[in-house]
């Protein structure tokens, strides 16, 4: 359907946006509010991005004209939006001062939700890749319903730790994805080191909580997982040597992790995750 230019008009209802918001998850609130589709907003910014949809966050498809668009139909000051909507400012700053640390997109807990929007509509935020919990409800939100850690307090000094490594690291979200397939890995092909009695007792106490259940394995696995997940995203970053040799990088790597899990690392060689995804790579990018 085509524009029509009296449609852009301030809307009835406007919600400000949260604080790195979404533009979809932004859109749908508003169009929530004023009880219309969102796809009928979005199209009055420019032709709708592909699968528009609360985690959309996509500019490409606007042209000089949207960000005051959105504005009118906001009811808010461009620069006002800005502050709040990461993807706006970029659009209006494509040349800033900095390039954001890897983020992801995801969602503020239950309580943070309900707390921000008034219509307790579904909150799409875009976060920094290390954030996994709300630190103000103390709950992880890196799944499709919170999980509280009022029963899995190590998580917290984990979370603590890549906030600390954050500061000092801007890679962190590669070097936590890296470290999560390695532990994948592990799981599938043989661990090398023991951590199933961590693990079980986690996801044992993880699955006491009712909303457990409704959300993924993996996510659950994730969670069992995050406190050591950390401790090698940690090393990644940080490696215990900077040898150019893959197999000295391997054999200093597992000594620290033995030291650190204080438990005997059996050393798998090159067939070990640990050696084919960090320690070959790493060495190869060293320059002597
Ligand atoms: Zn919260």
């Amino acid at each position: 359907m085509p524009t029509q230019p009296d449609q852009l008009r301030p809307l009835p209802v406007s919600p400000g946006p949260v604080h790195n918001e979404t533009l979809g998850s932004y859109l749908h609130r508003l169009a929530i509010a004023n009880n219309r589709p969102a796809g009928v907003l979005a199209r009055l910014l420019g032709p709708l991005p592909p699968e528009f949809s609360p985690l959309s966050d996509t500019t490409a498809t606007w042209t000089p004209h949207s960000p005051h668009g959105l504005a009118t139909l906001a009811e808010r000051p461009v620069t006002v939006l800005a502050r709040a909507l990461p993807a706006l400012a970029d659009f209006l700053n494509p040349d800033g001062p900095q390039p954001r640390p890897h983020r992801v997109i995801g969602r503020p807990c239950r309580c943070c939700t309900a707390r921000r929007s008034s219509t307790a509509s579904l909150v799409i935020l875009v976060l920094p890749a290390h954030q996994h919990l709300c630190w103000r409800h103390q709950r992880w939100t890196r799944s499709t319903h919170d999980i509280p850690l009022t029963h899995l307090p190590e998580v917290i000094p984990a979370q603590r730790r890549l906030d600390q490594l954050a500061r000092r690291y801007r890679h962190l979200g590669q070097a936590l994805n890296l470290a999560r397939k390695i532990v994948e890995e592990w799981s599938f092909s043989g661990m090398p080191i023991d951590l199933a009695s961590e693990w079980t007792d986690r996801l044992d106490r993880i699955e006491r909580h009712p909303a457990s259940m409704r959300i993924p394995a993996e996510d659950r696995h994730h969670l069992a997982a995050f406190p050591e997940i950390a401790v090698l995203a940690n090393l990644i970053l940080d490696p215990p040597t900077h040898t150019i040799d893959p197999k000295e990088l391997y054999i200093a790597t597992t000594a620290e992790l033995s030291r650190r899990f204080a438990r005997i690392y059996t050393t798998f060689g090159t067939q070990d995750p640990l050696y084919q995804r960090f320690c070959k790579p790493f060495a190869a990018q060293t320059p002597d």
